[in-house]
């Protein structure tokens, strides 16, 4: 598994790149900026190591909280965190239960206190609109968090392959290694007469 800070140069670096494919696809400034910003975002916030807690999970400040259970619940790298696509699903889906669960909690209060209320098929309309009308804009947000995220899969995939290779070579060096080691027969006059006694 590749550290935190080779995640982070990783980001930093392929930053460019992307945004030159990108702009290059789209040849539209906006949605490359979405592409740029949610990438950014992905591998520097959002990414699959919020199964544990890492520098992602830090940057999320006071916030951080809200990812305990996803720790408790995700076990580390696998394929509901660490899975292309599955992983960013269920990131978003997560954070979509926090926001439902803080409306919830908002309509409570409203309820107490008698305050207007929302009405549940006027939020689904807006949703619906919302979504229709950014539809372009909500697909390059994905795929920025997307490809955010498999720059981090495809590090911790090629760290651990080059880990497993050389775990592979190391036990015939340590055998080459231990032969060399082994002390020399000593034939000094000393061991000569301390084998005598
Ligand atoms: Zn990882």
């Amino acid at each position: 598994m590749s550290s935190g800070r080779t995640h982070d140069r990783i980001t930093l670096i392929s930053l460019p790149i992307l945004t030159g494919i990108s702009l290059l696809l789209t040849r539209n400034a906006e949605l490359t900026l979405w592409v740029a910003g949610s990438f950014l975002f992905g591998g520097l916030m959002f990414g699959p190591d919020l199964d544990i807690h890492s520098n992602q999970s830090i940057r999320w400040g006071w916030l951080r909280w809200m990812w305990q259970p996803y720790r408790q619940a995700v076990p580390h790298r696998s394929a509901l965190s660490h899975g292309p696509i599955i992983g960013t699903v269920c990131r978003l889906l997560y954070v979509g239960l926090w926001v439902i669960l803080l409306a919830l909690l908002y309509q409570s209060i409203c309820y107490f206190l008698k305050w207007p209320m929302w009405n549940e098929v006027q939020i689904w309309e807006i949703i619906k609109q919302f979504v229709t009308k950014n539809h372009s804009t909500l697909l390059a947000i994905f795929g920025g968090l997307e490809v955010g995220s498999m720059s981090h899969y495809s590090a911790d995939f090629l760290s651990s392959l080059s880990k497993k290779i050389f775990a592979e070579k190391k036990p015939i060096i340590d055998a080459e290694e231990t032969l060399e080691a082994q002390p020399k027969p000593r034939n000094s006059k000393k061991s000569r007469q301390r084998r005598r006694t």
